[in-house]
């Protein structure tokens, strides 16, 4: 599949049959393998042969996913978690411990915000929240000797800030520490930030990917480029021997295309078990295999509903990267230059009430914490996903109180533009 255009990835990346094998990918639901000899099985358990032995670790319909979307991020080695939030904590904990520190976008998901800051804290590490949008000198300020790596959002959710992600990655290399972007809102389709110099991808599949609603799930992507052991005294973990492993040493045995995935596999997965089941493994390869046609209607109907709430007079702001009237417009264009998301966020005259009664009133979009699926739906953060921060918070990340979050899905982008029409009508 190397030589293929993405397109032709997302429907047959990951798997080829073989003479009368199954054409789709087979749903291997089985909790363990069977094998012929202990010696057999031992060799697995040493990480000296490939093969499975037990589902809490690894499945061979989990893995026919991940090496699709391995194949679309252009990556070497992936993963497949049980949920976008197991991803974003294995992809930090897998190379940063108890007394270490991480730099952040502050403007991440709030979900991920609240494990970095409040749950990840109290495992012993440290993060500092910075603003996406500072200088190179404000960034290189918040690294510290014990700084492991640094995480952004691609297009965060839901403040939509773009990140720089050159800027973030130069940053990173030049503190010998890689980069991490979660690329849920743009997909590989919009964005392969390994392009731009990002080490580490995160997903939370249950959004476009899956983009029905229909599964929760996480995957993480190794680019294969970070060199482990250019910076083995920060990386222990990776450039050292696991005596939890007959001493092996993932960097030396895996090199720098497969020793973050496998540690992160044999190690965290071992240990705390949130792989996802293969049936929804086998549900987020039927999204994949969409993937390209949907990102294209939902970028479209984003922007014709973000261009008609800008045109409308009792709305007070429109925020939608793709808007040329965008702070982020530049950025778009660069990073993101065939369309960024279906997700736009705005303000209705007259606050929280008027939000409130907006939502109420929309007939089409459902009021869902959810987003970026087949229909659209909305948000208010501030009394729901973001609710456990204060105004203050609220405002770094980027999430005013009177802030409205609209997923487009795939309907009719006349009848989606009616429908807010009609509610606005009534507030
Ligand atoms: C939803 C989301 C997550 C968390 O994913 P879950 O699958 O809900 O655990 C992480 N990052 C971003 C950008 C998200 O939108």
């Amino acid at each position: 599949m190397s030589k293929t255009r993405i397109e032709t990835k997302c429907v047959q990346g990951g798997y080829t049959p073989g003479n009368g094998e199954p054409r789709q990918i087979p749903i291997i639901q089985s909790t363990t393998f069977k094998y012929a000899t202990s010696e057999d099985m031992g060799k697995l358990f040493d990480l000296e042969a490939d093969g499975y032995f037990y589902t809490r670790l690894q499945n061979p319909t989990n893995d026919c996913v991940a090496k699709k979307i391995c194949e679309l991020e252009g990556g070497t080695a992936a993963m497949l978690t049980s949920s976008g939030q197991a991803a974003s904590f294995y992809s930090v904990f897998n190379i940063a411990g108890c007394g270490d520190h991480v730099v952040a976008s502050a403007t991440i998901y709030g979900g991920t915000y609240n494990l970095f800051a409040v749950t990840m804290k109290r495992m012993g590490i440290d993060f500092t929240f910075v603003n996406p949008d500072c200088t190179e000198e404000e960034l290189n300020a918040a690294f510290k000797p014990n700084t492991k790596a640094v995480f952004g959002e691609t297009i965060a959710n839901p403040a939509l800030v773009v990140l720089d992600i050159e800027k973030f990655a130069k940053a990173a290399h030049a503190h010998g520490v890689p980069l991490i972007v979660d690329n849920t809102f743009a997909t590989p389709i919009n964005c392969r930030p390994f392009e731009w110099g990002a080490d580490i991808v995160t997903h939370s599949t249950t959004k476009y990917m899956d983009g029905h609603g229909a599964a929760v799930g996480g995957c993480i992507v190794d680019s294969g480029k970070f060199d482990w052991m250019a910076h083995a005294d920060k990386f222990p973990g990776l450039c050292t021997p696991d005596d939890s492993y007959h001493g092996i040493t993932y960097a030396e045995r895996f090199g720098k295309e497969g020793a973050y995935i496998t540690k992160a596999t044999a190690q965290l997965m071992r240990d705390f078990g949130s792989i996802q089941s293969p049936q929804n493994a086998f549900i987020l390869n039927l999204g994949l295999e969409s993937l390209h046609v949907r990102m294209a209607r939902h970028c479209e109907n984003g922007l014709a509903v973000a261009k008609y709430l800008e045109s409308n007079d009792k709305i007070s702001w429109v925020n939608y990267p793709g808007l040329e009237s965008n702070k982020y417009y530049e950025l778009s264009q660069k990073y993101l230059p065939n369309g960024t998301c279906g997700v736009v966020s705005f303000g209705i005259k007259g606050g929280r009430k008027a939000a409130e009664s907006f939502m109420k009133n929309l007939k089409i979009a459902a009021i869902e914490t959810h987003v970026a699926d087949a229909r659209t739906c909305c948000l208010h953060p501030a009394s729901a996903t973001h609710r456990q921060m204060n105004d203050e918070e609220l405002a770094a990340a980027g999430v005013p109180a009177d802030l409205v979050r609209l997923s487009c899905g795939l309907e009719n982008a006349e009848d989606l533009i009616a429908d807010i029409e009609q509610a606005l009508e009534n507030v």
